[in-house]
């Protein structure tokens, strides 16, 4: 049978989240990407006339996981949780980790491990449906803190992104974009992809939108953290011939003092 397309619903909540509903119009199945906040959530269902099937969680940080055991008292759904960190995490059925299939309805999903934010920081991706919920891993032209691991490992998790097909569209969990962009055209300035990005996003901005998603492929031109192996960075912010790891941490390290 014909694949019928995912929906997707965004919608921001506490203070700079965001919230995604993933739906299956085939089945009705519908996953809530992380659970920041279980009101949100729950206007964001009322909103599309969905119903919460199962929870996909990408990492424990609290503002990931703090709606979700009333959203599982609620609506008996079914909560996937990255299995290095499930014991951090509240009301998991199920875990699952980097080459797990994950379905929400006739959705199908793959496991990516995306460690460096957290160590068992997870992405959902859905090849069919060019989507991929990356959590806090990537941002619009950024990238999470480095909390509980190393640069190297991030730097790994970035590409390993970066590798996805160029038209998926990413879903992250953050609205950042606004002062990623002031700091990549800090240390990236004759890059006329970014210089094009910065006019989208204050349009977008201005007119009140999210800036999310974006794609895969834009990234790759604009994000500087996608970018710590282009020759052309590296000597812009005076690391010629440095390895990309390295290359990565300074520029990570240099966004947290900017
Ligand atoms: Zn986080
Ligand atoms: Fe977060």
């Amino acid at each position: 049978t014909r694949h019928m397309p995912a929906q997707v619903h965004l919608f921001p909540c506490l203070k700079d989240n965001y919230g995604v509903l993933l739906h299956d119009p085939q089945s009705g199945a519908t996953a809530a990407i992380d659970a920041p906040e279980a009101a949100a959530v729950e206007a964001a269902l009322k909103a599309t006339g969905w119903k919460l099937t199962d929870i996909l969680v990408t990492h424990h940080h609290a503002d990931h996981t703090g709606g979700i055991e009333e959203l599982k008292a609620k609506y008996k759904c079914r909560v996937v949780a990255p299995a290095k960190e499930a014991a951090k995490i509240p009301g998991v059925d199920e875990t699952v980790a980097q080459g797990d299939s994950v379905s929400v309805g006739k959705l199908a999903g793959t496991v990516l491990d995306t460690p460096g934010h957290t160590l068992g920081h997870i992405t959902y991706w859905f090849p069919q449906d060019h989507l991929a919920f990356v959590g806090d891993t990537m941002f619009s032209i950024g990238c999470g803190r480095v909390i509980e691991g190393t640069p190297e490992m991030m730097w790994n998790s970035l590409k390993k992104l970066r590798d996805l097909p160029n038209e998926t569209l990413v879903y992250c969990g953050h609205e950042y974009t606004a002062a990623n962009i002031r700091f990549a055209l800090s240390i990236d300035q004759e890059n006329p992809v970014l210089d094009a990005r910065a006019a989208q996003v204050e349009q977008l901005l201005e007119e009140g939108e999210p800036t999310i998603p974006v794609t895969i492929g834009d990234e790759k031109l604009a994000n500087p953290f996608l970018r710590a192996d282009v020759p052309d960075l590296a000597v812009d912010i005076g690391m010629a011939g440095k390895p990309a790891a390295e290359v990565f941490a300074e520029i990570r390290g240099r966004k947290d003092r900017f």
